[in-house]
């Protein structure tokens, strides 16, 4: 049997580690408690390798992205958290308008590089500050376009049944969720793209980000929208007709830019954060009899 400290010399052994890191460095939101071991793949052969022997430590193990979407609780999580916001990061053309993203890869770069090799199609998602395989989970959308819309195939890490390709037609994706199995991790995803020229997608990217810099608190500490948008109805515009646009708790405000943000004016507690999702949620059930889903997705404990 290992010890904890021969594990964590394991993993030190293939690629960067850090102990009891705080998880508010790694989340847009900057709040969260450590994590007892945060790991630091930058390339596809680290990854595989930290996969292989996280398989054989027994404590919980969790993936996160650009934790662009993520509340931490402030007591942190009490295990390892595999970070792919450095990591891998390949772009490859794998034939004419065909695409394939690593995991690690910003959602963003891919779209500007894209438009600078000649390709249109994810212009509307210019803006989402996510990784490409947060991209995949979340099925990250904007203006009616959907990060599968594209999406010809996945390749999956599986402890189970190691690497797998996922065609389009065996997914299970719906609104904000592609269905994995517990502990399965996207490790690329294979898009394609109509060729366009580069002028005219650089301005639609632009078009598009003056359009979110008008509609969301950019710049400010979040983590996109909290809740999904209810069936025929706007999270956003629900929370304004029940009058909360700008009520807080603590640092906690719910943004006036957007109702469905909540933002982080500087020490926001995941306690704050969680306390105002409890408010909005009451409010909306009382006066409009509708259960408002989370969007965001928690990590660690939090009284459900
Ligand atoms: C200012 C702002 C604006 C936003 N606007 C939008 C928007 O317009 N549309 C939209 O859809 N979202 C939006 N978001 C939310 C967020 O950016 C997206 O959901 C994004 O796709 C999340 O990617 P991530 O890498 O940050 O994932 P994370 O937040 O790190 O993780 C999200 C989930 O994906 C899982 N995950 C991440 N990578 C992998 C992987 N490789 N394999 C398996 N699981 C993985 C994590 O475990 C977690 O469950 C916004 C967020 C912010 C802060």
């Amino acid at each position: 049997m290992n010890t904890q400290h021969e594990i964590t010399e394991k993993f030190a052994a293939i690629c960067a580690i850090e102990e009891n890191y705080p998880l508010s460095m790694l989340t847009t939101f900057e709040i969260g408690g450590p994590a007892s071991l945060a790991i630091f793949p930058e390339d596809r052969k680290q990854l595989l390798n930290v996969l292989e022997l996280i398989k054989s430590v027994k404590k919980p193990w969790i993936v996160i992205g650009r934790g662009s979407n993520l509340l931490v609780s402030d007591s942190g999580f009490d295990g390892i958290v595999l970070v792919l916001r450095e990591g891998p990061k390949r772009m490859i053309k794998v034939d004419d308008e065909i695409w394939n993203f690593e995991c690690g890869v910003l959602l963003s770069n891919a779209i500007t590089h894209l438009a600078y090799e000649g390709y249109r199609g994810y212009e509307p998602l210019a803006g989402i500050p996510g990784t490409i395989g947060g991209a995949v989970i979340m099925n990250a959308g904007a203006y009616e376009v959907w990060f599968d819309d594209n999406l010809i195939e996945v390749e999956i890490w599986s402890p189970y049944n190691g690497i797998k390709t996922v065609k389009q037609e065996d997914f299970k994706v719906s609104y904000r969720h592609f269905r994995l199995c517990e502990y399965e991790i996207i490790l690329s995803a294979t898009l394609f793209f109509e060729p366009a020229k580069s002028k005219e997608v650089l301005a639609n990217i632009e078009k598009y980000l003056q359009m979110r810099k008008h509609t969301q608190p950019l710049g400010e500490k979040c983590a996109g929208c909290i809740f999904k948008n209810p069936r025929n109805s706007h999270a956003g515009f629900l929370i304004e007709q029940a009058d909360l646009k700008g009520s807080s708790i603590g640092d906690a405000t719910i943004s006036n830019a957007h109702s469905n943000f909540i933002i982080n004016k500087g020490a926001a507690s995941a306690r704050d954060v969680w306390e105002l999702i409890q408010i909005i949620r009451e409010r909306i059930k009382k006066i409009f009899e509708i259960e408002l889903e989370l969007e965001i997705k928690l990590i660690g404990n939090f009284d459900v």
